[in-house]
Formats: C-alpha cells, structure tokens, sequence
C-alpha cells in the first residue's frame, strides 16, 4: 500500500495470456504473534527514540447509537449468517494456511516481477479449487521499476555503512556530497539555496501511534518521501534520504513510491533507517558530515500482468455487484505478507466460507484481487475502465494490515452509513463491530468516486506501520486468529450488503 492509498484514503484513491499454472499444496506452519522489541534509551533532538513505548491496542467497542437494534431485533437471515460465519471462524487456519503459501512459495510481488505472475496465477486456481465462479485473470499493462544494487555509507568524519532502500520509482545514479539535514519539507524550502549540492536528509518523526484516537500520523509523514526528491530538486540539492516513515525501528528501512514534479529535475531518492537518519543528524550538528549514495534503479517498458477476479454469484440479482478485495502486488522487500497478501487472503477466505455454509446472497459478490497498487494504481484503473458501468453496490477493500479485528469504515451519504451502523451487533461476537464513517481503499477508489458504497476492513493498526514497506513485512508476523476473524468479519459484511 503507498499512502494517500492504503490507510489516508479513508476518503481517498493488455494482452495477457490466460492463467495456465496453478501450484503447490499448502505446507502448514504456526506462527509467532508481533515481536514485542525493547526500548534503546535515547534522547535525540527532535526526533525521540526509534522502538518501543506502545501500549496494548485498545479494545474495540461497538459504535453504538440510541438506535442501534438489538441483534433480535434484526432479520434473522443476518442473524443467522453472523452465527454461522462466526462459528466457522473459530480455530479455523485456513486463511492463514494460503498466506503461507502465498507468501513462502512466491515471495515479495512488485509490479513487473514473475514472482506477482505467479502468485496472480495461484490465486486464480484457489478460487477455482474454492469452486467459485468464473475465476479469471484481466489483462493490465502495469509499470516496470526495478530497484538494481544500492549501497549508502558515510565517508567522513567517520566511514560507517548506512542501511537504505531506494523509494520506489527512484532513478538510479551515483553521488558523493555534503550532508544537510532538515526536519521537514518546509524547512527544504527555508533553507533553500544553502541546500544547493548536498545530499539531504529529511529527518522528520513520525509520531507514535495515538491509541486514544486510533491515529497511526502516517498521514502527515508521508510526504517526506512522496515529495521530498522534488522539494530537495528544486533548491539544486544533488539526492535526498528521507527517515523511513515508521515510529518504530529495528534498523529496518521502509521504502515506498515517491512522485517526481513534471520540470523538475529527478534526483536519487531513498529511505534510512530511523537509526541512521538519527546518525547523520548527530554527526552534520558536529561538523562538516560526507555521504556516498549509489542507486542502480531503472525503469523498463511497462509490463504484462492482471488483476484476479472470482465471484460467488447472485441468487435472485446477479447483475448487481459487491465488490471484495486487496491488492496482490507488494514491495519488493519482505514477502508482502501484511500489505496486502493477508488482504487478498480475507477476500478468497471470506468467498470460500460463505460458499462452503450455503450462504449466497441475493446480488453477486466478486473477490477482486488488484495488481499494482504500490506504484501505479493501474489495476484499479483497469478494473474501473472494463467493470465501471455496471451496477455496483458496495465495495469493500482489506488494505490496513491483518491485525486484531476491530470493523470497517464506511464511505456513503449519512443515511447508508447509518444504515450500515445498524447492523453493528451482528459483528460483536467477531470483535469487528466498530463501524465508523470514512473509509474505503485505493483500488476502490474509482468507485468511490462514482458514488458506489465504499468501506475499509479497519483492523488495529497500531503496529501496522511498523512493518509497513519494510524487510520485517514476513509472514511470521500474522497471528491466524486475526486472520481468519478478519475474513469472517469481511464474509459477513459482503453478505449484509448482497442480501439486504
Ligand atoms: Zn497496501
């Protein structure tokens, strides 16, 4: 997930050959729950230490009004769906199974990889093997950015090795120049000429996580790196470092796509470690402070890929859609287990658990599985331009991480959202029963747009950003509780809004 799309967006944004492969049974693994890491002590100006200090996530309430009906007093074919899907869920693993499988067999899935064709390929034949209907792959043309060897170290006045990763998009190139840090990209624009030929280091925090207020401040770190190449290009600067967007670090470099300016010029982007900004820091506030920075990035011609599409098709409307799904695509570090296999894994899961419990509802629900979410939105767009007319309902996207359940937000008029709300109870005994306005997801964004009904699956995403676009983004960080509740919790939404 890149920014404004994955979390922000609560209100945000071919000619392939059919899928042959299909792959693999599914070895079984536990798991681990999230590392709890130790707190380094640490007092650095303007910046705070880099781990530790989160309290336990607060538990999730339903978001009840003086309206909100007893859970007897609803329907009973929802009643009885939420009972049924509920007890489907618990001790269930299945959901946490294929992520496993998506995740050890295929590995990260950057746009223009064979590992994101295969995986695409993989989950198309689940959801045949899931018996869902029409399983299929649409052809999008997607871009192709390849990250190359990369290497940053201090020269002078010490020579110590610096862990980065290039943003996504980044050109290549080599530099070797003075260091200038600034703490924000207004600061970029103060300082202005001074920057001219230096490398900078944008050292903005990221806050903690805000517990009381379920606020995670990606928001407003994130464009240090959308717009720190540009800024910095405009004051002459020769390359820029931005701190990785996290609160919390275990010298992990988080990456992400950055947005150069039309007329201005492109110049070598990439994110450090919260450890090593905290470092160049120190060390430009004693004196004059040398960096050598080598990217080997390029971008080749677009590449062939395919967003993928099955559907548990409609009793009595067929024609009439609720959309479910995450994006297939990741990074290309780590094995994009968090963002967003274990969004593509609800969508499959919570097809498959209403197929397998006879629930099909009246109007049609379609897992989509979007590709290149991270760099280009370009899934999303296909999907809009082949699907836009028809008549959809709902949408429904899991792009926040895959941790403890807690509801979904919802994008509507009052009204649809409070029609929604009433149904909160329904959703307690999977503690997703928080159902709150804004919400929705970049791939469903076109739709959103349109007016369609859009919500988020919102779990708690208070370590999610810790993982976000990073090395540590591993399957062993997925508790398959989380999981398959999550996929419960979106089945039940789906059915809701297909049925009712
Ligand atoms: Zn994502």
């Amino acid at each position: 997930m890149r920014l404004a799309s994955c979390l922000l967006l609560a209100a945000a944004v071919s000619a392939c050959p059919a899928p042959k492969s299909s792959e693999t049974a599914p070895p079984m693994i536990r798991g681990e729950s999230m590392p709890v890491g130790g707190m380094p002590p640490g007092s650095h100006a303007g910046a705070g230490p880099v781990f530790g200090g989160d309290k336990p996530s607060l538990p999730s309430a339903t978001a009840v009004s003086a309206t909100t009906p007893r859970v007897d007093e609803l329907p009973p074919v929802f009643v009885d769906a939420a009972e049924r899907l509920t007890a489907a869920a618990l001790g269930r693993t299945r959901a946490w199974e294929l992520l496993a499988v998506l995740s050890d067999t295929f590995g990260h899935r950057l746009s223009g990889s064979r590992s994101l064709e295969k995986a695409i390929d993989w989950t198309i034949a689940q959801m045949k093997r899931d018996g869902l209907d029409n399983p299929r792959r649409e052809k999008v043309m997607v871009p192709h950015w390849v990250r190359g060897a990369e290497r940053a170290r201090v020269v002078a006045p010490i020579e110590r090795d610096l862990v980065i990763l290039g943003l996504g998009g980044t050109v290549g190139g080599k530099v070797r120049g003075e260091v200038a840090v600034v703490e924000s990209l207004a600061e970029i624009v103060t300082r202005g000429a001074e920057l001219r030929d230096k490398i900078v280091v944008v050292n903005q925090a990221m806050p903690r996580f805000d517990h009381a207020r379920n606020e995670t401040h990606y928001g407003d770190t994130v464009r240090i790196r959308g717009s720190g190449a540009t800024e910095a290009a405009k004051v002459g600067a020769r390359a820029v470092l931005v701190r990785s967007v996290t609160a919390n670090s275990l010298r992990s470099p988080h990456t992400g796509a950055l947005r150069y300016e039309d007329g201005v010029k492109k110049i070598p982007a990439a994110a450090l470690t919260l450890e090593d900004a905290e470092l160049l820091a120190r060390l430009a506030r004693r004196g004059k402070t040398t960096v050598e920075l080598s990217l080997g990035a390029k971008t080749l011609p677009d590449s062939v890929s395919g967003n993928a599409i099955a559907e548990l098709r409609g009793r009595e409307l067929p024609d009439e859609i609720v959309v479910i799904g995450g994006h297939i695509d990741s990074w290309d570090v780590g094995d994009g287990s968090t963002d967003d296999g274990g969004g593509c894994m609800m969508a499959i899961e919570a097809a498959a658990l209403l197929k397998e419990l006879g629930l099909v509802p009246r109007r049609t629900i379609r897992v989509v599985l979007f590709t290149n979410e991270e760099n280009g939105l370009r899934g999303a767009k296909a999907y809009h331009a082949a699907h836009g007319k028809e008549k959809h309902v709902a949408a429904i996207e899991a792009d926040t991480g895959s941790g403890a359940p807690r509801g979904f937000g919802i994008s509507g008029t009052p009204e649809q959202v409070a029609a929604l709300q009433r149904f909160a109870p329904l959703f307690d005994g999977l503690g997703a029963s928080v159902l709150e306005a804004g919400g929705g997801g970049a791939d469903i964004s076109p739709l959103t747009k349109d007016g369609v009904l859009s919500l988020g699956l919102h779990p708690d995403v208070s370590a999610y950003f810790d993982l976000h676009h990073s090395p540590a983004d591993t399957f062993d960080k997925i508790d398959p509780d989380h999981l398959e509740r999550n996929a419960a919790a979106m089945a039940l939404m789906a059915f809701v809004l297909a049925e009712r």
